[in-house]
């Protein structure tokens, strides 16, 4: 069969392994499996998000609201915008999709980091467009201005927190990278991580209401996927002016969000108390993470997200210690395919921690290099 030539040299989006993958292949007992692979919350979700979706599972059978109005208030009130510079998608991976067919097409150009999420080539290339990528570990923003300059691509990727390294940009430094960009380039800000970022420090922390009344030009991009713990229900939002918004519009397909969704994301917006909690709870954990980094000869990124990456030149080969993790339950996220020598670690809950301690030191021992 002949299909769009477009999609014949793409690759498919490889998610971290699900626990029931690791069930079926290693017998492992469910309750025995450590998932530190998808930045999840390890806490789960709000309470009061689990509890409106029970109370709610009886309107499965209706099709959602389709103007959103509950929810987009309160992503409003939240941020101090208008419901005209908002669009909630299914997941903000569904807002990467609608923004990409909305700007790209045959010889197009997107320009992002190096080693950022992986999701936006994968919409650029399904739309025909070329990958554009300033070199590094970390976004450089003087190279990216250059190849903007040289290039002229149609979108400038943003990822900031950026996975999957965890570092972070400062407010300042993109806000005066975005002032020197035309207005008719896009330039999205993917901010997954935005409230682990404001939490551990506010020189990092975006105001989506600011970003786009200084630039009509920017896209913020937020979800509930990470911070609020609801990566099942497939929830994540964007912010523009009147102009970019209603020019996705065009692209979403009526109902893009369940019901049960919908409601999950109103409570959990609701709920800041639990969020709060998983913000401390995640940082402290996450000087564990650091400590025993550090006690192993291991070097690390400053982490402005949930999860942490371990660099293992000179101490191990990411690829043997992702798969000796996995045979023991331990499931993390092999970086080598972004050309990285690193694994990236979801921070869990202490004991899903202590989990991952134990067996990693026993590997590093084992691998007699240290
Ligand atoms: C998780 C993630 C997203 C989107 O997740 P959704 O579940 O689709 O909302 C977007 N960008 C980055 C950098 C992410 O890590």
């Amino acid at each position: 069969m002949k299909f769009n030539p477009v999609i014949e040299h793409l690759k498919v989006y490889e998610p971290g392994k699900p626990i029931e993958l690791v069930v079926r292949e290693f017998g492992i007992d469910p309750k025995d499996i450590v998932k530190l692979a998808s930045n999840e919350n390890p806490h789960g979700c709000s309470r009061k998000a689990a509890d409106a979706v029970r109370n709610a599972a009886h309107l499965m059978y209706r099709y959602p609201d389709d103007t959103m109005t509950a929810l987009k208030t309160g992503l409003c009130d939240r941020f101090g915008i208008g419901s005209e510079n908002l669009i909630v998608g299914a997941g903000s991976d569904q807002i990467i999709e609608f923004a990409c067919h909305a700007k790209l097409y045959g010889g197009a150009k997107i320009l992002q980091s190096e080693i950022t999420f992986a999701m936006y080539q994968i919409y650029a290339a399904q739309c025909g467009a070329g990958v554009i990528k300033a070199p590094g570990i970390a976004h450089d923003l003087d190279a990216m201005y250059q190849l903007y300059k040289e290039h002229e691509p149609e979108i400038i990727f943003i990822c900031a927190p950026n996975n999957p390294t965890g570092d972070c940009l400062n407010r300042v430094d993109i806000e005066n990278f975005i002032e020197r960009i035309d207005h008719d380039t896009l330039v999205i800000v993917d901010g997954a991580y935005q409230e682990y970022a404001a939490f551990k420090n506010p020189d990092k922390a975006l105001d989506p209401a600011r970003l786009i009344e200084k630039f009509p030009h920017v896209l913020y991009l937020g979800t509930f996927s990470k911070a609020y713990g609801l990566g099942g229900m497939r929830v994540g939002y964007g912010i523009g002016s009147v102009e970019i918004v209603r020019s996705l519009y065009k692209l979403r397909p009526p109902f893009n969000v369940t019901t049960l969704s919908l409601i999950a994301a109103e409570a959990a917006l609701e709920d800041q108390a639990f969020v709060e909690t998983s913000l401390a709870d995640c940082f402290e954990q996450m000087a564990r993470y650091r400590e025993f980094a550090t006690a192993h000869g291991i070097e690390t990124i400053e982490s402005y997200t949930n999860f942490i990456t371990y660099l293992l030149d000179g101490v191990s080969d990411s690829t043997h210690i992702a798969d000796a993790l996995l045979r023991q339950g331990i499931i993390v996220r092999d970086l080598k395919g972004y050309g990285l020598n690193a694994i990236r670690i979801t921070i869990g809950k202490a004991d899903e921690n202590s989990r991952f301690f134990d067996a990693m030191q026993k590997l590093i021992i084992n691998s007699g290099n240290r």
